[in-house]
């Protein structure tokens, strides 16, 4: 079974294209600035890449342009579009109504559709790949894969927020959480690694990349996640601030005359590493500025470490103990110095780390010392094969229903 997993953003298309016998990534690519000047597709095969300059006004363009390439003689790895079994559609947010996976009818959409206002910058586009793929290809099956879905398990404790109740009676304003679907493949492949039982195993995910968030997974189940009712919540990241105090937003307003859209902007923007260290977004600028002394680098980098070292606490405290710990994306897998400082704060836990090993560069490492309490892990995380499994599970189940499998 070939399986195409697609994430559109809203000026780009990412896809995989994947044998799922063997789980091997035929080929994979991006096509940015659709519906704006100098639009390009990158389709990368093997080692070798592609770059084609091609005008893309929207996202069925883009995703026609993709199919061509997929079948490409040279550059392609299928003959035929009947030769894609299904496609795998990321979408940022299920709401309540998605605590799985689906299958994409219409009744599905519509509700994409309807909780588009809980995520008015990621829905619409996941939307938009979805409608041009079915159009393009309307006999082939789409399974939508929502980055909300995992923490549905959370209970109410962690997921209502102390603000009048009538707001999440009537608005649904709740902690959604997000990153889900890497929280829950990096938990799992941390359990496999250890030889542990997913179902008996307490572990803390730290998704650090230019959006990061941290979860409390018990039994294999989120119990708690530092992202909330959007991603502003949480860590401190590239450009956005994370927790603070919510009277801040009105003072801005109020004293400082700014209106809503330029708070937003600042909190979302131009806040985080960026904001503090004046320099940059990029984990990489700041430590090598920090390394040279620059010293609001430095504290950039302190409070970032900081803020993931309190909700480590607060999730231990939660979970009522952790057996694991793991590290990934841009920062978590790529980064020593955070993961080090950041251990740094748990010899509570009797937390102890192998140097060496955290300095290795490998995707999947035990990074603790045999004698460490709680085992630390670098996991590579890997969100389009997450995708690409929960549609190959959803096809079969459904061709089996059909007694066609
Ligand atoms: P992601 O959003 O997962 O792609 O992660 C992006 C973040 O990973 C950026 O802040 C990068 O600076 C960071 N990153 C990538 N490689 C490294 C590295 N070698 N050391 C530190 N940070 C890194």
């Amino acid at each position: 079974m070939k399986i195409l997993v697609v994430n559109s953003g809203s000026s780009s298309v990412k896809y995989q294209f994947i044998d799922m016998d063997g789980e091997k990534v035929l080929c994979k690519g991006l096509a940015e600035r659709i519906g704006i000047s100098g639009s390009r597709l990158i389709h990368k095969l093997d080692t070798k890449k592609l770059v084609l300059d091609r005008e893309m006004k929207d996202h069925e363009q883009a995703l026609k342009l993709i199919l061509e390439t997929l079948t490409d003689k040279e550059w392609g790895v299928i003959k035929d579009l009947s030769e894609i079994s299904a496609v795998g559609h990321r979408v940022v947010h299920g709401a309540e109504r998605f605590a799985s996976s689906v299958l994409i009818d219409e009744e599905v959409l519509k509700a994409l559709e309807e909780n588009s206002h809980l995520a008015p910058l990621h829905n619409p586009p996941n939307i938009m790949g979805i409608l041009a793929t079915q159009k393009i290809l309307p006999n082939t099956p789409g399974v939508a894969v929502f980055d909300t879905a995992f923490h549905q398990s959370m209970p109410e404790k962690a997921f209502i927020y102390a603000i009048p109740y009538r707001f999440y009676q009537e608005h649904r304003i709740r902690r959604y959480g997000f990153h889900g679907t890497s929280h829950r493949y990096v938990s799992k492949r941390a359990a496999e690694i250890l030889n542990r039982d997913y179902s008996n195993f307490k572990v803390i995910t730290c998704h650090l990349g230019n959006g990061a968030s941290i979860s409390a997974i018990m039994n294999g189940r989120s119990v708690d996640t530092s992202m909330g009712f959007t991603p502003l919540e949480g860590l401190v990241m590239g450009t956005r601030c994370g927790d603070i105090d919510p009277a801040i937003v009105v003072y801005m307003q109020e004293s400082l005359n700014m209106n809503l859209k330029e708070v937003y902007n600042v909190l979302n923007k131009e806040s985080g590493v960026l904001g503090i260290s004046q320099l940059s977004s990029d984990m990489r600028d700041i430590e090598e500025a920090a390394e040279s002394g620059n010293k609001a680098a430095k504290m950039a980098l302190e409070i970032y470490i900081y803020r993931i070292a309190k909700y480590i606490g607060a999730y231990t405290a939660a979970m009522n103990g952790v057996d694991a710990i793991v590290f990934t994306a841009g920062i978590g897998e790529n980064s020593p110095i955070v993961r080090e400082r950041v251990c740094d704060y748990l010899g509570y836990l009797s937390v102890k780390i192998d140097k060496e090993k955290n300095n290795s560069r490998s995707k999947e490492a035990i990074i603790s010392t045999p004698d460490s309490k709680v085992a630390v892990l670098v996991v590579s995380t890997n969100e389009e094969l997450v995708i690409a499994r929960d549609t190959k599970e959803i096809i079969e189940k459904g061709l089996k229903e059909l007694n066609l499998f």
